[in-house]
């Protein structure tokens, strides 16, 4: 829903470009230029008709760098659908009929130059009478890459042909889409380095530099540090705080941000459980971080009308200017509703490639491994121990770190008729300081020492005295499939745990020996355990429960990995692979190792569903 300004506020508009127009000093501002000069035809705009930043506010000000000297870099990190393009356009036409300079202009490469000059650009010149009236008569002197205006020239060139970039030197240097630009390579410096040398020679140069985000080490971001790192604060409808639109924020006003559902999931999940697109569309809101109240695609453009650019770099120098703007803000498309815009972030669950796309194009923000995290919210129940049923068996299981432990306890019921996934609820999930500690847990819980398992990946001698001294069972995450298990000659099975394995705990130092007692532990399979966990922990009604009392960053940690689809560099296969997004992952690998003795207990089946082979053959630790 876009608000259409009233005849009133238009004639006030007029009253003010008139006023303009007859003042003799100062000259309009660029904008105002371009809403007096600028026709979009309707081949190349969403937007056609005379040219208007209503739906753009936040261009006013970048375009005005086109005509502001003391600006020698203007760099917009922008998603898509923002008009990013459209400030360069402008821009130019502006400098090329009010203060002639040579114009260099590089796209990524020369076949997008020449399509761009003579789809959009050349369609512009057309229709913006100033510009037009300096076109050469001849037609040769005007052509898709070389064009030469009254005063100035104009030339369209490709990053990836260097020749053409070192030549003349240049007062405005548009670079678009920088991160799309051909790479430096051992003979030639990079596209970017080029061109830039080519300003050297003019008082006041401009260089601009525009890109959708690719990786924190792209030269658009790179950039942006550079600058005065300028974000978009709009005016909060409900509170009156100015914020920047982001994602998703947490703060003490529950998860802000994108929205698609209030209470539960349930609200946009269709009735085999998955996503209902056309719900999370209708569904979709913006939960304002300042207050916690929703506003809607309404509420956009009164709010970006009274948004305000504001630094965020005091330590940029002067001249260079940086603005930083997500889809987020834009109004120029169905793809950018608040509802459109959730659509396609859950489309790209389970897509490594989507997901950077979205990330890089719609929120103009770098890849990182860390911002892919889904941080799905976790269902938290309350219960006490008393109250769940009899025939349980308690597990705990132990990740050591460098200074304190993390330790999952959970209960498990064994399958059952109505319930073939067995049921768990989990009694503790948290840090412990010491390892005393750790067996007090132990005992408050009454946990049997075999069903205590901790983690030998690391420190692996001082977890196997502590296996050996405490009998409890040792655990050691490997990547593979499975392990295979002689039932009887002849015959194998596959399970996600190896044979027993034991370990000399002073393996390596003076004190190996054959009489020393052996620490017992088992490798397990990383990825399909994690499967397994998934599938219990997203069962519905749930089966997996977790407690209220669970560590804060209990949600963090089990989200901290995710099922990806990857292609494999060498043969173009497509994988589903587990990757870790976040290094917390904690509580994640607690619940792996005891989903781990809860198999080989039987307390669970196996990920295929098929019934946890005979125990007594394969339990190797009890
Ligand atoms: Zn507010």
């Amino acid at each position: 829903m876009i608000r259409l300004k009233s005849d009133a506020e238009k004639l006030g508009e007029l009253s003010r470009y008139s006023h303009a127009l007859l003042a003799p000093m100062p000259r309009l501002d660029v904008w105002e230029w371009a809403e007096k000069n600028i026709v979009l035809d309707e081949r190349t705009s969403a937007i056609p008709g005379r040219f208007r930043t209503a739906l753009t506010p936040y261009i006013r000000e970048p375009l005005q760098a086109y005509a502001d000297k003391t600006v020698t870099d203007l760099t917009l990190c922008f998603g898509t659908q923002t008009a990013k393009t459209m400030i360069v356009m402008i821009g130019t036409a502006y400098r090329i009929v009010h203060d002639a300079v040579p114009v260099l202009w590089v796209l990524p490469n020369q076949d997008l130059a020449k399509s761009f000059s003579k789809t959009r650009w050349q369609q512009m010149v057309e229709d913006c009478v100033p510009l037009r009236e300096q076109k050469p008569a001849k037609r040769e002197l005007f052509n898709n890459l070389e064009q030469h205006f009254s005063r100035v020239t104009l030339n369209f060139v490709g990053s990836n042909s260097p020749s053409n970039l070192a030549s003349r030197p240049v007062g405005l240097l548009n670079m678009d889409e920088t991160d799309k630009f051909a790479q430096q390579n051992d003979r030639e410096a990079g596209a970017l380095q080029l061109a830039q040398e080519r300003t050297k020679t003019f008082p006041y140069p401009l260089r601009v530099k525009t890109s959708t985000p690719t990786t924190i080490q792209g030269e658009i971001w790179q950039e942006f540090l550079l600058g005065d790192q300028r974000y978009f604060f709009v005016p909060c409808p409900h509170c009156g705080s100015q914020i920047v639109f982001k994602f998703r924020v947490e703060n003490e006003h529950g998860l802000c941000g994108l929205r698609c559902w209030r209470e539960s999931e349930d609200e946009v999940r269709g009735d085999g459980g998955g996503w209902d697109m056309e719900k999370v569309r209708k569904n979709a809101f913006y939960r304002m971080q300042c207050c916690g109240q929703e506003i809607y695609d309404f509420h956009k453009p009164a709010m970006l009308d009274a948004g305000v650019w504001k630094p965020t770099n005091p330590n940029a120098e002067p001249r260079r200017r940086s603005y930083h703007l997500s889809s987020l803000y834009s109004l120029l498309g169905r793809e950018t509703t608040f509802g459109a815009i959730s659509v396609s972030w859950l489309q790209t669950f389970g897509s490594i490639t989507k997901r950077h796309n979205f990330i890089n194009s719609m929120l103009a923000e770098t890849w990182d491994d860390e911002k892919a995290v889904d941080d799905t919210p976790i269902y938290r129940e309350s219960y006490e121990i008393a109250g769940i049923p009899d025939g349980r068996t308690t597990i705990m299981s132990v990740d050591v770190q460098d200074h304190h432990f993390w330790v999952v306890v959970r209960t498990f019921a064994p399958p059952s008729q109505e319930s073939p996934n067995g049921e768990s609820w989990q009694l503790f999930a948290d840090k412990a300081a010491t390892i005393e500690e750790v067996v007090a847990i132990q005992k408050e819980f009454g946990i049997e020492a075999k069903n205590v398992v901790i983690d030998m990946a690391r420190y692996t001698n001082r977890v196997a005295k502590w296996v050996v001294e405490y009998d409890w069972r040792g655990l050691w995450g490997e990547d593979k499939r499975g392990f295979l298990h002689q039932v009887q000659p002849g015959q194998n099975v596959q399970l996600l745990w190896s044979k027993v394995q034991r370990r000399d705990p002073h393996v390596g130092t003076p004190y190996q020996s054959d009489s020393n007692q052996m620490a017992m532990y088992v490798f397990w399979a990383n990825d399909p355990i994690k499967d397994l966990l998934a599938v219990l922990r997203y069962s519905q009604p749930p089966i997996f429960h977790v407690s209220v009392n669970a560590h804060k960053s209990y949600q963090k940690h089990m989200n901290a990995e995710q099922r990806i689809t990857k292609q494999l560099a060498r043969s173009g296969r497509y994988v589903c692979v587990w990757h870790q997004f976040s290094r917390e992952n904690h509580l994640f690998d607690c619940e792996c190792m005891c989903l781990v003795r809860a198999l080989q207990l039987a307390l669970v089946p196996m990920p295929d569903g098929s019934p946890v082979p005979v125990q007594q053959h394969f339990s190797c630790m009890t």
